[in-house]
């Protein structure tokens, strides 16, 4: 897809033409990577951080925000629980917690790697590539790191640097890729200052990368936070800004699956927040094949609160959302996927055959 072609579907409003945008994403999504919707059960186990990215209300700064971290016993029951739930997949996400002994998350992955059936998917902030290379050896198999926006200006000020440490996402992402790991990226849709020249690059940059996952999300205000605070002191919307709605971001769900049709592509948790009745659904048919379902205990919940977001009220519940969340996927015609559901284009980089695909 060309540049201006890009542009264009990201400026249209026209109904019609947004409707034929969503088929043709959904007809290249069951082409490439079938009707199965793949489950990942999300453990947010630490909200421990050390950065203070203007737009995440776990940023460092908020000394309100009472901290914790799991103990590898809970991680390890948390994790059985997604196996018996028949996910295929864990994803282990953390704030940037350089507290936390490298050895000890290779000691997780390991044990749950011993002891499940479950892929291990990591989302641990910008780490060092010898903590990258350990948890690798010790059978993580993917990695999240979103690039949050492809404009350096907006990325350098919402995303501090940490004295002494360069923070180069892209770099990072590279070294994943050579050390075997399925990589996962993404960005933010409507994050204040972003026009539709910046979604156009963010698109690009997603295109140029051809990650085996990808996560985008609308942008949702924390009031404890920078972005919450600027926000609510402009009196109206600047004319070239990216809504952060449920429109646009279904527009970029599509041209993302058109963009790079064989990848993993969520509808984002941040999409089934602001669009709790039909988010999931909408993602579903636009473009998207994975859903990502918090599993996390519900005494952390409100403590990992990214943006605000709905708690269940009570586990029972907990196990009634999965119930529902089966439901919601068999009611599109879909399947619930089976295994650990690698990215089809997963060892294309290497040059090898992908069989967990095949067989799930
Ligand atoms: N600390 C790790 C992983 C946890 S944050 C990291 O930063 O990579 C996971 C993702 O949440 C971020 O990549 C960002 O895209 C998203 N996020 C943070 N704040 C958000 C907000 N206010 N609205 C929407 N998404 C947000
Ligand atoms: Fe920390 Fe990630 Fe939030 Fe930034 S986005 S403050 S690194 S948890």
């Amino acid at each position: 897809m060309k540049s201006h072609d890009i542009q264009h579907w990201i400026t249209t409003t026209d109904p019609r033409a947004l409707g034929n945008l969503y088929r043709r994403a959904d007809d290249c999504r069951r082409r490439f990577v079938g009707d199965a919707v793949h489950l990942r059960g999300l453990l947010n186990f630490a909200n421990i951080c050390r950065r203070n990215c203007w737009y995440c209300g776990l940023r460092a700064e908020r000394t309100d925000l009472p901290r914790y971290r799991m103990s590898q016993a809970d991680i390890l029951t948390c994790a059985r629980r997604v196996e018996q739930l028949g996910y295929g997949t864990i994803v282990l996400q953390s704030g940037e917690d350089h507290s936390m002994d490298p050895v000890w998350i290779g000691e997780i992955v390991r044990r749950i790697k011993g002891e499940t059936g479950l892929a291990v998917t990591l989302s641990l902030g910008e780490r060092h590539p010898l903590e990258l290379e350990v948890w690798k050896r010790a059978g993580a198999d993917r990695y999240l790191l979103k690039f949050e926006t492809s404009n350096h200006d907006l990325y350098c000020r919402y995303h501090p640097a940490l004295a002494g440490f360069g923070g180069n996402r892209l770099g990072i992402l590279a070294w994943l890729r050579d050390l075997g790991y399925e990589i996962g990226t993404g960005f933010m849709v409507g994050l204040p200052g972003q026009t539709p020249a910046d979604l156009r690059r963010d698109l690009e940059m997603l295109d140029m990368l051809q990650p085996d996952m990808i996560g985008v999300g609308p942008f949702i205000p924390h009031p404890a936070t920078p972005l919450a605070r600027i926000l609510a002191d402009m009196p109206a919307r600047p004319i070239d800004q990216v809504p952060a709605s449920t429109g646009m971001t279904l527009t970029v769900l599509a041209l993302v699956r058109l963009l790079c049709p064989t990848a993993n592509i969520p509808a984002t948790t941040a999409l089934g927040t602001v669009d709790p009745a039909y988010g999931y659904e909408s993602g579903l048919t636009c473009g998207a094949n994975v859903i990502m379902p918090d599993v996390t205990p519900r005494a952390y919940r409100e403590k990992y609160e990214i943006y605000p977001r709905p708690l269940p009220p009570s586990e029972e519940d907990g196990e009634a959302d999965h119930r529902r969340l089966m439901d919601r996927i068999r009611s599109l015609g879909r399947s619930v996927g089976r295994g650990p559901g690698a990215a089809v284009s997963f060892g294309h980089h290497r040059g090898e055959k992908n069989h967990e695909t095949s067989r799930a």
